[in-house]
């Protein structure tokens, strides 16, 4: 744990000018090289962070950075070209320093398209502006823009402003801190969304609200969960945006004080908005206290700087089974610890407490989300048995798993403590069964299930929150995953040179 917040306090040091003056110089000798290797269409592009002053890394910066890396795999098959190795010449150097943080890719691709692309990513891209993507043909010369880049303060050609100083260092800071915290939050916030929207739609979720029918409840469907879902979109942007803020700025008992309170607020005014969207129907009210402390937890790790941690992968190491989600419930659990629980007495959570002694949101919070954990690797286990044919229901299965260990407060509510050990039972039965199904099988099992919740009039509407929490880490995984372990990939290379 020392070792690796030294190691970010080091890639997160000032950059010196004569450091700077190094990397530039060492920057063209790279190019050379790798443009020197290749045949007659070889190109480089080099993708940098445009920070000004000598602070040229952050958590929100790297963040950043991966994304443009990104957009550039994602574009004109670029990324199977590097992941392929296939001989195609195609290369990548990384660059991890508190000069900043750089990828140097070498192609063989026509300069002229490869940097057409470079500007579409850095005009459409929302923290864009700050993307340097720099092109390098064959004879050693820099492509230029056909239009000249903007100011991304006062929007007047940037190069003037550059040349003449025309902003302070610290107006340029606030600036580029500002873009890139509302990138972050708008990002997290779309995420949770989807995450929701993802979680209604899968089908078929016994007792639950899902696109056969309305489960075991007659005041909700899935086009009521979509909008409850619009309406939470801003709740967790903010969330996040308010953790950024905290993130950034002064560390001390008042500012922590002041963001908790904010989170509780956040909670109180997300309710409202979810109450007034659905006329009054609790459709989301457990995920915006669960999804909401993920929301934060990543905004938190994110912003902190979890890319340059060594586990994670920018150091060059991404280990087998290294888990991005793993660090994610950890920081909301102690989110949860400090936040306390503020759950009322009166709410359906505490009377089952009370009355069963059960465990309630906040306890799988302070724990770490072990359920929503649990089903995130069921997940996995069902696809991984059953491939393509079972994606499907892959997260169904994921369900049942939940369902056959969790104290679900709303089976309790419902269906009283016999209602509950009869969904336990009947889930752990199914899950059993799931894997020697094949899938058509355990679609109509799940089926069966359904119409018994139905008839009891049970639905766990709290097994359904993990598996939204899942899928959020899930979707944040699998967005991080392939630009972390292209870069990984690069420095183990050149180590082992
Ligand atoms: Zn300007």
């Amino acid at each position: 744990m020392k070792k690796d917040s030294e190691k970010k306090e080091y890639l997160f040091a000032p950059a010196s000018v004569e450091q700077m003056a190094a990397r530039r110089e060492r920057r063209v000798w790279e190019q050379r090289e790798m443009l020197e290797r290749g045949g007659e269409n070889r190109c480089v592009v080099c993708i940098g962070m445009n920070i000004a002053g000598p602070n040229k890394r952050s958590g929100l910066i790297d963040a950043a950075f991966l994304d443009a890396v990104l957009h550039l795999m994602m574009s004109a098959g670029i990324g199977k070209m590097l992941e392929a190795r296939d001989g195609s010449g195609a290369e990548l150097r990384f660059i991890n320093e508190n000069t900043g943080i750089e990828a140097l890719i070498a192609l063989d691709m026509s300069p002229e398209k490869l940097k057409r692309i470079c500007v579409e990513i850095e005009e459409q891209h929302p923290a864009g502006r700050l993307f340097d993507m720099d092109v390098i043909a064959k004879n050693g010369e820099k492509l230029g823009r056909s239009e000249p880049r903007k100011c991304f303060i006062c929007a007047k050609n940037a190069s003037v402003c550059a040349r003449s100083r025309a902003h302070t260092v610290e107006e340029l800071q606030k600036a580029v801190q500002r873009m890139l915290s509302y990138w972050l939050a708008r990002k997290i916030g779309l995420l949770a969304k989807n995450a929701l929207y993802s979680e209604v739609h899968i089908t078929p979720k016994p007792g639950l609200v899902d696109e056969n029918n309305s489960g075991a409840n007659t005041d909700m469907d899935a086009e009521l969960f979509e909008r409850s879902a619009e309406s939470l979109q801003m709740y967790y942007e903010r969330i996040a945006a308010s953790t950024i803020q905290y993130c950034c700025g002064e560390k001390n008992d008042a500012s922590a004080k002041e963001f908790f309170s904010s989170l509780r607020s956040l909670g109180i005014d997300a309710e409202k908005a979810m109450l007034d969207a659905t006329g009054g129907v609790n459709t989301h009210r457990g995920a915006i206290y669960s999804l909401g402390l993920l929301a934060s937890a990543a905004a938190h790790d994110i912003a902190s700087g979890i890319f340059a941690a060594d586990e994670c992968g920018l150091r060059g190491k991404l280990p087998n089974g290294y888990d991005l989600a793993d660090s994610l419930v950890r920081t909301a659990a102690e989110l949860a610890r400090s936040l306390g629980d503020n759950s009322t007495a009166t709410s359906n959570g505490a009377k089952m407490r009370e009355k069963y002694g059960v465990e309630g949101p906040v306890q799988q919070a302070q724990q770490g989300f072990p359920l929503a954990m649990l089903a995130k690797a069921a997940k996995g286990e069902y696809y991984n048995r059953h491939g393509r044919g079972g994606s499907e229901l892959a997260w169904a299965y994921a369900l049942i798993r939940v369902m056959a260990v969790m104290d679900d407060n709303n089976a309790l509510k419902r269906g009283g403590e016999e209602g509950a050990a009869f969904v336990k039972n009947r889930a752990s039965e199914l899950a059993s069964l799931a894997m020697r199904l094949d899938p058509a099988e355990f679609s109509a099992a799940l089926l069966e299930f359904d119409a018994e919740l139905i008839e009891r009039n049970i639905s766990c509407g709290g097994a359904a929150d993990m598996l939204a929490l899942a899928l959020f880490l899930e979707e944040i995984e699998k967005h991080y995953a392939r630009a972390l372990a292209l870069l990984a990939s690069s420095e183990s290379k050149d180590r082992s040179m």
